[in-house]
Formats: structure tokens, sequence, C-alpha cells
């Protein structure tokens, strides 16, 4: 094939141009005429002419004008450029192309199904490779890739305009660029950036010194920054850099303009084609029917798409943000329900005398608090109807929830059925144990005991007895629910701190249909609870016993240390425990344990009198409980560890927590480990020990020293940190929402709740062939396995 001269394709390009304008119409036939030239002839000599106008068709007559009058520039400079090139060998230049032949591009303007894979997109050289790297494997993963934010680019202001301390972006060209080393650590790096208008702006970089590489003399950028003002001139305090490449791209100017997470090497502009072209072959039906998107004023899903990556104005994107993020909700609530479907059918029936709930109140020491009531008249009425029970009964640690499943269970086991309580470990198993044995041992009711750390014999002898029904009351850990027990009557399985449990396994515990009880101590606001625990009727328990001193709580920095240990000291001379407790920011138990036993050292030197013990996540569970049998009986004053301790260890004695790195530990999480302490009668503490921390991480401990109400504090963590820092919400099952923000969405997510419902209530297993495509979608946005065999 002969390739054509500059002349010829600069001709060319500007005919279609001329008609374009001209006629300012969406004429696909030019259009296309144009990119066919672009994919065949024009393709190899002039790459980046192709690249300038990869979408063409998509685009608006304003884009199409711009996009094309670089793309004529940038011919006109090659003209100029490849004059004295001629005379090189013409061999050269054929095996150039032949090189670049590798790389066919796919056909533009066709239509890929949302499961193509990534590779049928054309994403330029190495693109593929990059959006692999970012997790994107098919068609749908780069579509619902949605910007994180969104800057707009339509007029960038001039700096002088704007308050000090405003966020602007600015575009220009770099003039010049100068770097300082004010003081040994200290870079700072000043470019000047001259602006399409001709205006002048000082931007600064600090401590940044590896940006000099991007802002070379002539580089266009852009730039978004908070300005400063000294005096009558303004400079921008960059914080986002964004180099664009010779010809300035046009998906990333002029605009509203989405900015994605990327990693090194992967740059704005590329991700933004990459988008613009998924949106270009993306399919353009709805899996929601127009019906509902009319009864729920949602705009429809290419739309959506579209206004998210490019929208046309805010009120585009605002639209689009409320169309995905509903729908968020709707995949979420969706498979909620589908999975909690087996809790809908056939349960239980108890009898649940009145008089078996006075004779369990009457053995108690105490009398049951009003909350404590009212939450099991709630689980007895649940018990005596003939559906499954799936109840989540939330308090806050020593609100009582275990005397009130005690309770439950003693009214299963006077009805003939066996009941279980399965804890996240073995510690809790074995308190467990012991407080049940407590409140059910005078009542003539045989409780069992089932962990991994028993010899196989003992395990064998238990599970014989179980399948004979001599046990009346199981406790146990995740051996309870391995295969190969045998219940002979299985009727209410309470399960404690359910989130370290997947669903699978609760699953399986309900095989045999019992009743099934939730208890957590992670008070989760309702909009949570409702998403978590979409299957889960709640119940909650928001009063505690009374005669309860609550926990004195101090937020200190760490310079303050060693007072801090002196008061510790000062608890243990009177005969109290403590503990002391540190993490780091990863979950790297190998760090984790060398942070705490440098501690313990750090702490045997500080104080030697006391004695210390040291508790880890590595050490067996058998090891474990050694060390918290030994904690428990005295055998020393100070314990230190990780957070294994975390949930539900009972030491009446220990009247301090100190919690190191407080800092990193999210409320909800500092207020559980709070809760180890104040379980005796003694006065407790609590004592925050803080790193470096900014004003919002101290504003967020602050809430904790002020506040032990457990759901005030879950409150606000949710909207200082968002939901997937709240403990157990991950595991739960709750994926990442993109768009939406649980702190603040429960109206939607009732909505989205109420068409889930809809759905369900007319075609429970999304049989309808209208509705495969949300079908599939749903299968899609479900990354767990398990719920994926569910559907
Ligand atoms: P949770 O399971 O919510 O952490 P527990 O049921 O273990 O709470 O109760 C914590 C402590 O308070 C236990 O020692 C328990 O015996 C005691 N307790 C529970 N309910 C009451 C009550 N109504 N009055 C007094 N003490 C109570
Ligand atoms: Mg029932």
């Amino acid at each position: 094939m002969r390739v054509p001269t500059v002349a010829e394709l600069a001709e060319r390009l500007s005919r279609p141009l001329t008609l374009e304008l001209k006629s300012g119409c969406q004429n696909r036939a030019v259009s296309g005429g144009l990119e066919g030239l672009l994919r065949g002839p024009l393709a190899n000599p002039f790459p980046q002419v192709r690249e300038l106008l990869d979408g063409y068709a998509g685009w608006s007559p304003p884009e199409r004008e711009q996009a094309l009058g670089r793309a004529l520039e940038t011919l006109a400079a090659k003209a100029a450029k490849t004059a004295p090139a001629r005379q090189r060998p013409p061999r050269v230049a054929a095996s150039k192309v032949t090189a670049q032949e590798t790389v066919p591009p796919a056909p533009t303007g066709e239509q890929l199904p949302m499961d193509a894979p990534i590779e049928r997109l054309d994403s330029g050289r190495g693109g593929e490779r990059k959006l692999k790297g970012l997790g994107l494997h098919q068609l749908r993963d780069l579509l619902h890739y949605y910007p994180h934010r969104h800057e707009d680019r339509r007029a960038l202001p001039s700096l002088m305009n704007v308050d000090e301390g405003q966020k602007v972006t600015v575009q220009g060209v770099v003039v010049s660029r100068f770097k300082r080393t004010p003081k040994p650590r200290m870079t700072i790096l000043e470019a000047t950036l001259e602006t399409e208008g001709g205006n002048r702006v000082k931007a600064t970089w600090f401590n940044q010194p590896w940006m000099e590489r991007q802002l070379r003399e002539g580089a266009r950028v852009i730039v978004t920054g908070r300005v400063k003002k000294f005096g009558r001139t303004a400079q921008l305090a960059a914080e986002h850099l964004e180099s664009l490449d010779s010809a300035a791209d046009s998906l990333s100017t002029g605009r509203i303009v989405g900015v994605y997470d990327a990693k090194e090497g992967i740059s704005q502009e590329f991700l933004r084609r990459a988008a613009w072209r998924a949106l270009q072959a993306a399919p353009l039906d709805d899996y929601l029917p127009a019906h509902w998107r009319r009864e729920y004023g949602l705009t429809p899903l290419a739309d959506a798409l579209q206004g998210i990556h490019f929208p046309a104005d805010e009120a585009h994107l605002s639209r689009a943000m409320g169309r995905l993020r509903f729908d968020e909700y709707l995949f979420l609530e969706l498979r909620m329900l589908l999975q909690g479907e087996d809790a809908v059918l056939q349960g239980k029936r108890f009898e649940a005398h009145p008089e078996d709930i006075d004779r369990f109140e009457g053995a108690l020491p105490f009398r049951f608090t009003g909350a404590q009531r009212r939450v099991l008249g709630e689980i007895v009425e649940e018990m005596r109807s003939d559906r499954q029970m799936a109840r989540l009964v939330q308090g806050d640690v020593g609100s009582g929830k275990t005397a009130v499943a005690a309770c439950a269970l003693y009214l299963a086991v006077r009805d003939g059925y066996q009941g279980a309580l399965m804890a996240p470990t073995e510690i809790l198993a074995r308190q467990h144990y012991a407080n049940l044995s407590g409140y059910l041992g005078p009542l003539d009711v045989r409780v069992g005991l089932l962990v991994g750390a028993m010899t196989p014999k003992q395990k064998l002898e238990m599970q014989g007895r179980i399948a004979l029904g001599e046990i009346d009351i199981v406790v146990g850990t995740q051996a309870l629910i391995q295969d190969n027990v045998q219940w002979d009557n299985l009727g209410l399985a309470v399960i404690d701190e359910e989130h370290r449990f997947g669903v699978m396994q609760r699953r399986r515990l309900l095989s045999s249909r019992p009743d099934v009880l939730v208890m957590s101590a992670t008070p989760i606001p309702r909009s949570l609870a409702l998403t978590a625990y979409g299957d889960l009727e709640l119940s909650v328990i928001d009063e505690l016993p009374p005669g309860r001193t609550p926990v004195e709580t101090k937020l200190i920095q760490d310079g303050y240390r060693a007072q801090a240990y002196g008061f510790v000291m000062g608890q243990i001379r009177q005969g109290r425990q403590a503990y002391v407790v540190t993490a780091l920011i990863e979950e790297n138990e190998n760090l984790e344990l060398l942070a705490a036993t440098e501690l313990a050292e750090n702490l045997a030197e500080m104080l030697p009198e006391a004695r210390i013990g040291l508790l880890h996540g590595k050490m067996t569970a058998a090891e474990k409980d050694e060390v918290m049998d030994a904690f428990r009986a005295h055998e020393f004053d100070l314990l230190v560890s990780t957070t294994v301790i975390e949930v539900g260890v009972d030491v009446p004695n220990a009247s301090v927590m100190v919690i190191e790195n407080a800092e990193r530990f999210g409320l909800s999480q500092l207020h559980q480990l709070r809760g180890r302490v104040g379980r005796g009668s003694a006065k407790s503490y609590c004592v925050l020990i803080a790193g470096e921390m900014s004003k919002k991480t101290e504003q967020r401990l602050r809430i904790i020293e002020g506040s032990t109400d457990g759901f005030v504090i879950a409150e606000a963590d949710l909207k200082l940190r968002g939901p997937g820092e709240i403990r157990g919400t991950r595991q739960s099952g709750i994926p990442d929402l993109r768009l939406g923000d649980l702190a603040n969405d429960a109206e939607v997510i009732e909505q989205a709740r109420r068409l889930a419902k809809h759905i369900l209530s007319n075609d429970p297993r999304l049989e309808h062939p209208r509705l495969q495509y949300l079908r599939s979608e749903l299968q899609n946005r479900s990354q767990s396995v398990a719920f994926r065999e569910v559907i």
C-alpha cells in the first residue's frame, strides 16, 4: 500500500472537517469515513493523530472541532519536520511500519457485551497491561471504575480573583522552574506556568523533588492546588499535577473532568481515553426496566455511565451519581435478600412457657433490665412462631446480651431441643462455657464444651454425647459447625460476634434449620445494619445494668507516656491489673509481634516491679489460653497484647486499659477494647496514647474520651471514617461502596431495599427473561463465590 504524503493527508483531513463544522450535524458517514481513514492508511505513519481523533464518532461537534484542530496542528508540525527526512533510505521507514502493524486496532464503533474481556477494547499500546494492573479485566470493570473526584476545568480562573486557601486548577506551559533547598531536608520546587490567556502563575511543591521530572520547560501541565497570596501576587501550593502530552487531550481540558485512582506509570489521560472508549463500546440497554426507573426517578444506565466519567454539567453528574449509587444499594439489598432466603422458611416452633422465663430469672443474682426484658420479648415471640428466627441482638459490651441468650437457650432446652453457642475464639468459648454453666447448671441443664484444642478422643466423646442428646447446650468454636457434628435435635443456635464467621459457615449451621440469634457487641448504626445484616431482624439492648461506673478515659500525647505508666503502676500497687494493647497499621502478624515484644521489654525496664505477660496472634490457641488463665489467676500484673484480646475477654480485676498508637484504631474498636475493663466493682480507666496526630484524628479520639455510648460512637465513626473501617462490616459482606456513603444514605438504602423486595416478591429467583441482564449484573457484582452458588 502506498503511504500517503503529509500534504495529501492534511488535505483529506481538512475536507471532512469543513463539512462537519459547516453543517454542525453529527454526520456518521463522514466521521466513519474519517475514522476508517485513521484506522487504515493514516494509522501507521501518524499514531499521534490517530490517538487524537480516536472516538471521534461519539463526540459532540465542539469536541470534534477541538480535536481536529489539534490533529491538523500536529500534522502541520510533522510536515515541517519530515521534509529533510526524505533522504533517509525507504527501507527503514518500511520496517518501522511493519513493526507497528502487529498491534491491530479493533474496528471502531463495535459494541461489546459488558463482560467482554478488556483485550477487546483498543486501549493503545500497553493499555491492556495497565488496565489489568488496576484490576480491570472486563469492559464492565472499566465502566464502573469511577473517578474518585471531579474537577471543573470549564473555565480556569485567574488566581487573583480567587480567595486565599481555595482550591483551583490551572492549565499552562512550564516556562521556568527553580529548585531551592532552604534547609537540609527541605526542597521547594517552583514552576512558573503560562496559561492560555497569557497569565503567569507560580506553583510550588514542598519536599517533592521527584516532581522536577514532570516540570520540564515547555511541558503542558494541569496543576491543582490551593491559592496562597503574598501581597499582590498569588501562588499555588500544588497538590495534584497532570502532564498533558505534546498535544493536549480534549478529554482532559475545557470540561468537568474526572480524576481516577491511578498507579505509577498510568496517566489520567490514559484512563480517560480508556473510559471514553469503553463508553463507545458499551451496550446501551439497561438492566433496570424503564417503568422502575421512572418510579424511582433514575436516569438510564448509559446516561449515568457517561455522566460519571464525562459529565456535561453538574446536573448530569448528580443524576449519574444518583443512579449509580442507587444501583450499588439495590444490588447489595438483592444479594442480602437472596442470601437470607432460607431465613424466611420454616424454623422451629417453641412453646417458650412464661413459667420457664420466670424460673430462669429467679435463679439469677439480678433482675433483667428493661431493655433486656424488651429484647427477650422480641425473641420469645419469634421463637413461638414457626418461622425460622434470624435475629441480631446488638448491645454494648456488658449490656447483658449473654444473659438474654442464655434465657432463650434455656427455653429451647425446656421444649426438648438442643442449643448451641458459637464463639469466634477459644478463649471466648471457654468464657461463655463458664458463664452458661453458671446460669444454667443450677437449673439442671447439661452444658458441654467443644473446641479445637481438645484431644481427638475428647472431641469424639463430646460429639457422641451430642448425637445421643446427652448434652443440652454445646458451647464451642468453629469446631461446632464442622461436618462430623451430628445433632440429635438442634433447636436454637446463638452466634457471638457473627461477623467473624463467614456467611457460608452460618448457612452450614443452618442446615438443620434451628432458630438463630446473633449477638454483636459492635453497635452498628441503622443504615449499616440494614445493609450488613440485611437478612436479620434487629434487636437492641440500649441500657446497661444498674450500678456500673463508666470507664474514665483520657487521651494523651506520647510525650506523657512515663506519667501514664506511673499511673498504671499506682493501680498495680493497689492490687489491680492492667492491659496494654498495641497495633500496627498493616495487619502483619510478624510486625505486630515484634512491636508487642519490644513494648513488653520496654515496659519491663520502665516498671521493674510489675510482672509482665505477653499475648499475641502468633500463639496457638492453647498458648493463648495459658496466658489468659495465668492473667486471670493474677500470676502477673500487666498483659501486653496485640489486638487479639479485643473480643469479650473477662478479667474483673483488670482496671486499666492502655492503648498505644490509639490513633491507628477506629473508634468502635477502641470502644470495644475499653470494654475489657470496668467489669468488676473497681473504678476503671482507659488511657489512649497517641503518636503524631492530625487535628482530625484528635477530634475523633476526643469523641471516645467524651462518650461511653457505643451507638453514639459508632455513628461518629461511620461519619468520620466510612463503613469499610468499622470493624466487622467487611467480613459480613458489605462490598466496598464506590459511591454510596452509608453515613448519609439511609433514605436511598430504604428505597433500594423497597425495589429489591418488590422485584423479588414477583420473581424470587430472578428468572424472568426480562431480568436476565439484572441477574447477570448481580452475579458479577457479587465477589463472593459462596453467593454465586446461591443464585
Ligand atoms: P454481654 O454479653 O452483653 O457483654 P453479659 O450478659 O455477659 O453482657 O453481662 C455482663 C455482666 O453483667 C455479667 O457479669 C452479667 O452477669 C451481668 N449482668 C447481666 N445482666 C444484668 C442485669 N440485668 N443486672 C445486673 N447484672 C447483669
Ligand atoms: Mg421460630
